[in-house]
């Protein structure tokens, strides 16, 4: 297997070792134990401040998707309406996801490489109805960042749930749950956290409780049972020891940081690597700067390379970027510089062996 010693992918997101580390030592039964629910309540803890909510979290095993379904199914029953406030493959994705799920979907859809406009989605809801609106922070494939306050009061006037996926921009960029009444907030553990992809954690509001409740979905991926999983030392599966005592350090870390300055950290990084792509006369997908986001950077792939060709000659060097998905297939390609890779020495090394590529040509 070819490993690189240049790794900007968004996600995952390489493991420093003091993380690798929780997961070398041993631990006891996750589900019989004192000690795991205490880590657990820490958890939860730090992930409240670090997204601004005082909402309770629950934290589940499995790859961040886990996030996604588990907050559809346990608030909707077939036939509810959904409004997917789409603007990139995962906004668009969720929309697909619940028409799937049976959902009655109407999808208020803006360019990849834009932002939603909130008087459309404003139009759209009152026209609708929905009974949950869904919307994504950061667009992972097309590397855009939107802005959700605005959505969020939306949500409110209209009285319907707000589901949002903050996956690729939680712990990188500021995310304000309660402010921005984000009923549903979705994180995996495998992007800014720089874990595994053991982890996927859904904010939960009073609320969304009370729907989740009334719904009574049941399944592997069922957020009810995590309402009372610590208070009734009753989880419902064995669960990832190994892993929260990761998520533990990993949450300690950023607020050991402090949050300006880590937010400042990926700003910084992404304009950097903003800069250094121009510089070479690459494009940037996303329309314009404002709307960059400071976790992962999305670029037209030039006109004279394909990116096969490009992916190829990074690899034989050292460096492993990311290409894109869907509609951007072939045409983007991705640099993630979220946790662990908010590392301008990291990605000066990215930066210089793409430039050396360009200049030796093909
Ligand atoms: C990473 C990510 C997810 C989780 O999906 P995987 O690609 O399967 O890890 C969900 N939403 C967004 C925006 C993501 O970046």
């Amino acid at each position: 297997m070819q490993t690189y010693d240049v790794g900007l992918v968004p996600g995952p997101v390489s493991v420093p070792p003091e993380l690798r580390a929780a997961y070398q030592v041993n631990y006891g039964s996750s589900d019989l134990e004192e000690e795991f629910f205490s880590l657990y309540q820490r958890c939860e803890s730090h992930l409240g401040k670090i997204l601004a909510t005082r909402n309770r979290i629950s934290i589940q095993s499995g790859e961040g998707m886990i996030a996604l379904w588990s907050a559809l199914k346990s608030v909707l029953r077939p036939g509810d309406r959904v409004l997917a406030v789409a603007n990139g493959v995962f906004g668009y994705g969720i929309g697909n996801m619940a028409r799937q799920l049976g959902m009655a979907v109407e999808t208020v859809g803006f360019g990849y490489d834009d932002v939603p406009d909130p008087q459309q989605v404003r139009e759209a809801a009152k026209r609708f109805s929905p009974r949950l609106v869904t919307a994504v922070h950061c667009e992972t494939p097309s590397g855009t960042l939107a802005s959700l306050k605005e959505i969020g009061e939306i949500c409110r006037e209209v009285d319907t749930l707000f589901y949002v996926d903050f996956v690729s921009s939680g712990g990188g960029v500021e995310v304000r749950v309660d402010d921005w009444h984000i009923d549903l907030g979705l994180l995996g553990s495998q992007k800014v956290l720089s874990m595994p992809p053991d982890l996927a954690m859904v904010t939960v509001s009073e609320r969304a409780w009370s729907i989740v409740e009334e719904v009574g979905y049941v399944g592997y991926d069922a957020l009810a049972p995590w309402k009372a999983a610590v208070a009734d030392r009753r989880l419902p599966y064995t669960h990832n020891w190994h892993a929260m005592a990761g998520l533990h350090l990993a949450t300690r870390f950023i607020l050991h940081d402090g949050l300006p300055p880590v937010f400042q950290r990926h700003e910084a990084v992404a304009a950097y690597c903003r800069k250094r792509l121009q510089q070479m006369g690459i494009e940037l997908f996303p329309v314009r700067d404002a709307i960059c986001s400071p976790t992962v950077t999305a670029a037209k792939v030039p006109a004279d390379w394909s990116w096969v060709e490009l992916d190829q000659a990074l690899r034989f060097r050292g460096l492993v970027l990311a290409g894109s998905y869907g509609p951007l297939a072939s045409k983007v390609f991705r640099i993630g510089h979220m946790g662990s890779q908010a590392n301008r020495d990291l990605v000066e090394r990215g930066m210089d062996i793409l430039e050396a590529v360009f200049e030796d040509g093909k």
